[in-house]
Order: C-alpha cells, then sequence, then structure tokens
C-alpha cells in the first residue's frame, strides 16, 4: 500500500507556490488528493479526498480504503517483521519472543489447524452435552465467557462509576449473535437481508460442527428464538448512553432474590470467583427477563445457544470450512468484503491483538521514530490550553460551573505515547501446536486479568491501548486521555514530520482536540474531575447545554448516508460532539503555531486551506456501502464523510477559506450551527 502511494505521488504536477519565501514543494500528500471536479460547497469531503478514493479502489479484501488501512498496513508491516523475526530464532520457553514468535506460527500453520478440524472444541462441547439443569448452564456459560464469546450476557469488572477508585462487577445485556438488538427487528432491506440470512448460516455452522442436516436445522431454530427474546428486552443503542439509567447497584443477594431461577452463584463460580457483595447492574428489565427464559426454553435449546456462542467466537481460528463460513456472514454479508484477506495479516492482527503488550515492547525499543513522544506532548499540551482559555470565554457558562470544568480539565491526566509499565503476560502459555489452543488460552488470560481486579483498587497507571494502535480514547472514570505513540504517523510524512497545519488538525483537532471533548460531551460532562457520576453543573447551565447538544442530534439527523439509513444523531451525538470542539480546539491552537502566523504557502495551498483539507485528510476513508449500513447500526461514530462535514460547516472560517454561500449544498444557516465549547 505504502508503494503505491509513493508511486502516484511521483505523477503529480507541481502547484506553484504564492509565496516566494516558502520552498518549491515537489509533491504535496494534501494537493494530490484534490478533485477538483467536486465545489467544496457541494461535497467538501469529496472534494478534499476524491481524487485519492478514484485512483485507489476498495481492495476485494477489504471493508474501506484510505488513511486508516494505510497507516494500519504500514503498522501491520512491522509487526510482520517483528513476528517473523521472532518465529525464525531460537528463544527460552517462556520469552516474549517465544510467545510471539510461537503464536504467529501456529496461525501460519493451515494444515495443522485443517487437519485438527473442531477437536479443540470438543470438550466444551461435551461438557455442554451433560449439561442438565440450568444451573448447569449457568456454569458453562461462564466457561465460554472466559475463552470465546459472551452468551446470556455481559460481564465486566471496571471501575464503579461512582466510586472511581474501586473497581465493580458488572452485569449487562448481551447475548446476541447479530451486531445489535435492531437487527432482529428493522424492517429496512438491508437489514431484513441479514437476518432472513442468518438462520441459514447458523444451520451451516451447526452441520461443520458436527450435527446432521435435521439436527442442524432445529439448533438454528433454536438460537434464533432464544436471541430473538433477548433481543425484545434488550436496550436501543441510544438508550445506553445515559451513565445514570445504565447503573443501577444492588447487593448480591437481592439479585438473588429477584431472580431466582438463575443462580449466579454458579455463574462466578464458573468464573472461578468468589460471589461479589455487589453489583451493577446495566438494565435490570433484561435480567428479569432473564429470569423467565430459564423456564420458557429447554434444556436442550440451551445447549444449543451454548453451543453456537463457542463456536461463534472461536470459528475465525479453526479449520478452512468454519472460517470462510463464518467469513461469508459477518465479512461479505454484513460489510461487502468480497474475499478474506490474506492469512499472514489476519494472523498478525491476531497476534498483536492478543500479545499487543509483548509486541509493543519490541516496537517502542526498535521501530519508534525518536522524538515522537516529545512532538505529541507538544500538540497535546498547546490544545489543551486552547481549550482551558475557551471554557473560560464561554458565553453560555456561569462562572461556577466554568471553575469546575476548568479544574476537571487541568486534572485531566494525558497518557502519550506508550506505557512506563507492561503488563506482565509470564502466566500465559503459547506453543506451537494449536493455534485455536493459543487462541483459548490468550482469551482466559486477558479475561482473568480484567477479572482479578475485582476486589482491588484502581490502577490508574494502566493503559488500555497498545503503542502501535492507531486510535485513542477518553476514559471518564479515570479523567484521562490516553493517545498511544503511533498517533504521530502520517502517511505521505514518514521521513520528516508533516506541517503544523496537518499535525494540528490531524493530531490536535481530530485526536487531542477530540478525546479532551469527550471530557465535556453528553456522557463525559456527567463525571467530575475525580472520574465520578456526579452531577457537578448548575441546572440552568445543563439546560444551556443540552439545548446545544440537541442541536447536534438534529444536524446530524438529517444526514443520509445510504439507502433510506440517516445518522442516528441520538447514538452518534457523543462521538459528533467530541468532533465539533476537537476541530475548533485544533484550529485555535494551530493560530498560535509560525505556519499560521507567518503565512505559510505550501504546495499553493495557505494556512487556512491546509488545515481545512488536512481535517478532512484524517477521515479519508472510503467504504462499502454494506460496511456503512452496518455502522450506521452499530457505531457510535458517524461515517467518515460526516466526521469532516459535519464539524466543519459550524465553524465560521471553514466557510470563508473556500467561499461557501447560502445555496450551496452543504451550507448550514447560521441559525443552526452549533458552537459548544
Ligand atoms: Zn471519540
Amino acid at each position: 500500500m505504502r508503494l503505491l502511494v509513493t508511486l502516484l505521488t511521483v505523477a503529480i504536477v507541481v502547484v506553484a507556490c504564492k509565496n516566494s519565501k516558502t520552498p518549491v514543494q515537489t509533491h504535496d500528500e494534501l494537493v494530490q488528493h484534490i478533485d477538483s471536479s467536486v465545489r467544496p460547497g457541494e461535497d467538501f469531503f469529496m472534494f478534499a479526498n476524491g481524487r485519492w478514493f478514484a485512483q485507489n479502489p476498495i481492495p476485494a479484501s477489504e471493508r474501506s480504503n484510505g488513511i486508516f488501512r494505510t497507516i494500519n498496513d504500514t503498522i501491520n508491516a512491522t509487526i510482520l517483521q517483528i513476528c517473523q523475526t521472532a518465529a525464525g530464532s531460537t528463544n527460552d520457553k517462556g520469552s516474549l519472543k517465544q510467545k510471539i514468535g510461537d503464536y504467529y506460527s501456529s496461525g501460519m500453520d493451515t494444515m495443522g489447524i485443517d487437519k485438527a478440524g473442531i477437536a479443540p472444541l470438543q470438550e466444551y462441547f461435551s461438557e455442554i452435552d451433560q449439561m442438565k439443569t440450568f444451573d448447569d448452564v449457568m456454569k458453562v456459560a461462564a466457561h465460554i465467557h472466559r475463552i470465546s464469546a459472551s452468551p446470556l450476557f455481559a460481564f465486566y469488572v471496571n471501575s464503579d462509576d461512582m466510586i472511581s477508585s474501586k473497581n465493580a462487577v458488572f452485569l449487562a445485556q448481551g447475548g446476541l449473535g447479530l451486531p445489535d438488538r435492531d437487527y432482529y427487528f428493522n424492517t429496512d432491506e438491508r437489514t431484513k437481508k441479514v437476518r432472513e440470512a442468518y438462520p441459514e448460516h447458523l444451520k451451516k455452522m451447526f452441520e461443520l460442527s458436527g450435527f446432521d442436516e435435521k439436527k442442524a436445522k432445529d439448533a438454528a431454530a433454536d438460537v434464533y428464538a432464544v436471541e430473538f427474546a433477548l433481543a425484545k428486552v434488550s436496550r436501543k443503542m441510544e438508550d445506553l448512553r445515559d451513565p445514570f439509567k445504565n447503573y443501577n447497584k444492588t447487593s448480591v443477594k437481592e439479585l438473588q432474590e429477584k431472580m431466582n431461577n438463575v443462580p449466579m452463584n454458579e455463574f462466578f463460580h464458573g468464573l472461578g470467583m468468589n460471589l461479589p457483595d455487589t453489583v451493577i447492574v446495566g438494565q435490570p428489565e433484561f435480567f428479569t427477563y432473564l429470569n423467565i427464559a430459564t423456564r420458557q426454553f429447554g434444556i436442550e435449546v440451551w445447549k444449543n445457544y451454548l453451543r453456537w456462542h463457542l463456536l461463534r467466537g472461536l470459528a475465525p481460528y479453526l479449520n478452512t470450512e468454519i472460517e470462510k463460513q463464518n467469513f461469508s456472514f459477518y465479512g461479505t454479508l454484513l460489510n461487502g468484503v468480497k474475499e478474506q484477506r490474506p492469512r499472514w495479516k489476519r494472523v498478525v492482527e491476531d497476534t498483536d491483538g492478543q500479545l499487543g503488550e509483548l509486541v509493543g515492547q519490541i516496537y517502542v525499543e526498535q521501530y519508534l521514530p525518536k522524538g515522537t513522544k516529545e512532538k505529541l506532548m507538544e500538540i497535546g499540551n498547546a490544545v489543551k490550553e486552547v481549550y482551558r482559555k475557551r471554557i473560560a470565554g464561554l458565553d453560555w457558562m456561569s462562572d461556577v460551573t466554568k471553575a469546575k470544568a476548568i479544574a476537571k480539565l487541568d486534572a485531566m491526566i494525558m497518557k502519550v505515547g506508550y506505557p512506563d509499565k507492561w503488563k506482565d503476560m509470564s502466566a500465559l502459555e503459547v506453543d506451537k501446536t494449536s493455534y485455536a489452543g493459543n487462541v483459548i488460552r490468550a482469551n482466559a488470560w486477558h479475561f482473568d486479568y480484567m477479572k482479578n481486579k475485582y476486589g482491588k483498587p484502581v490502577d490508574r497507571t494502566e493503559w488500555s491501548m497498545t503503542p502501535q494502535t492507531y486510535n485513542a480514547y477518553y476514559n471518564p472514570s479515570n479523567n484521562e486521555i490516553v493517545v498511544p505513540a503511533c498517533n504521530i504517523t502520517v502517511p505521505g510524512y514518514e521521513k520528516t514530520l508533516a506541517d503544523d497545519a496537518i499535525l494540528y488538525s490531524i493530531i490536535g483537532g481530530s485526536t487531542f482536540g477530540h478525546e479532551f471533548t469527550h471530557g465535556f460531551d453528553d456522557q463525559g460532562s456527567k463525571y467530575d474531575q475525580f472520574g465520578n457520576l456526579n452531577n457537578w453543573w448548575t441546572s440552568e447551565d445543563s439546560i444551556r447545554f443540552y439545548a446545544k447538544t440537541g442541536a447536534v442530534v438534529n444536524q446530524y439527523s438529517h444526514y443520509l448516508v445510504v439507502d433510506s439509513l440517516y445518522i442516528n444523531g441520538d447514538m452518534t451525538q457523543g462521538e459528533n460532539i467530541a468532533d465539533i470542539g476537537g476541530i475548533a480546539m485544533g484550529l485555535e491552537a494551530f493560530k498560535q503555531t509560525k505556519q499560521f502566523k507567518e503565512n505559510q504557502v505550501i504546495a499553493g495551498l495557505n494556512p487556512m486551506q491546509r488545515f481545512f483539507l488536512g481535517y478532512a485528510y484524517a477521515w479519508m476513508v472510503n467504504m462499502r456501502p454494506e460496511a456503512l449500513a452496518t455502522r450506521v447500526l452499530t457505531d457510535v461514530h458517524s461515517p467518515a464523510k460526516f466526521r469532516v462535514i459535519g464539524p466543519l460547516v459550524n465553524m465560521p472560517e471553514f466557510y470563508s477559506t473556500f467561499g461557501i454561500k447560502t445555496g450551496d449544498k452543504i451550507f448550514l444557516p447560521e441559525s443552526e450551527r452549533v458552537h459548544i465549547w
């Protein structure tokens, strides 16, 4: 992929510089991406990126193409090198390289994997077959939670939203095989097609696991009946956004009394855990129904249900037939991907997914460009400083709330680059003999790591992403933003850093600014500076804030994505608020740079033009319609096009920079524009 981009860049016409002081550019990423047949006011996203999309069609093995794929290809090539070097050397048993090398080798051993077939699951299948009562169902469900998917409901240990220093046990709705509850009910054509194909997929998977046709068909019907019933009592994604409404602390004793048919003690024992005193239940009505479901469905139905979820979670790591059938449903039907990615890529991503803490140690030591952490910190601090000033200057917020908002911002922890200490994975055994065996043990390791947090204080130094993950996050309970090292990467600027317009839009706006704003979006704003769920707003300020977030919901709800599917403005509001705030902060911070102050023109583009085109570059993603449709139903982020247009049409500087006026397609009347932060 990098090679392809390099070849294309050579052929690009040099754009004359308007400013004689700036050096002549031989090529410029931003200029090359522009499709000048599209007017900015018509579709700024296509104006900025259309030429790149035309020259780089989506490969048959991908759901999308663009900046993320380009960057992830570069990262994958590095991890492949780490894996191959480890696999090709003699390593001490238990060493970091032995684990990486053997895990990767076991994944590449397709002959061994095919020969084993479903043998790696046999002991779990027998356990399921031997179940007699719902006590057994709970115990076996717990085992499946540890090693594969999560049947019945979701379980996790995380910091208590109300007491952020303490870890708590959470129980939430879950147990579905389709990506979201809406798939069981929506009536649009695409969703209907997926829903109708699902029982056939279930049947084929049961056949591949050893059932005859009749038995497989019945088992598929059983699974569908259970999941449909669970989906019916599941909340919609937008109803999961309010942290207060999805926080219901209860003593286990009380829970047990209410759910007298669901022996939670068997579940906890199955996890290898003592019964906790209290749990936080996300959606009580879901568990009320589960208590009824235990009587509604017989033991044979539960056997089929558990068998499916065990198989579903491990399907990508089993023999070719199972893996292909799994891909045809979740890859092709749900995302429009025509063919599987090359095996090495899948195995590299899985190795990184499971052993990322080990891979990261080598990545940081051998592959990270010097000065990465410093440059990221410089941009992050600049954005934070801008944020402080903007909060102080807000015209809609009282001084009382402002002081608390600034205190929260000041307290916000910035984890940048990579962790100071790595997770200890010495208890995890990896060998070359069985890929599924490695996956099962690694899943169990990660599960136990999470589970064992219960009863211990929250470790505020922990990272939930590795340095080689091209992403970032805000964690409200810890009031922290985490920006992994590889976020410094901008394709086309591997040798020298990109100019500040690009760095401040991509890293300043869509990364740091975006994550800081999550601390003040519809959810993050409900947590205080200590990470506790706690309303710190005056009621007048709350009302004014929700009028503004309501305007964001309204703006995005009008964007049509594909066919008849519009953005779900409620579900995506947190991300949209973060995008709108992020780019505003990025721009303010950019205005402090030399490039902006001296009005440096690069490749014919002035600083403002470069900044906004750079922002469109941050979300240069072209996605298949199937994948877009899946995303609209399941992803809290808006599709890439609207992550660009949505925030920009709220910014006066954007209109003046590109001469966008009333009557242009993307023009948003001033009365509808939103300025929150
Ligand atoms: Zn976000």
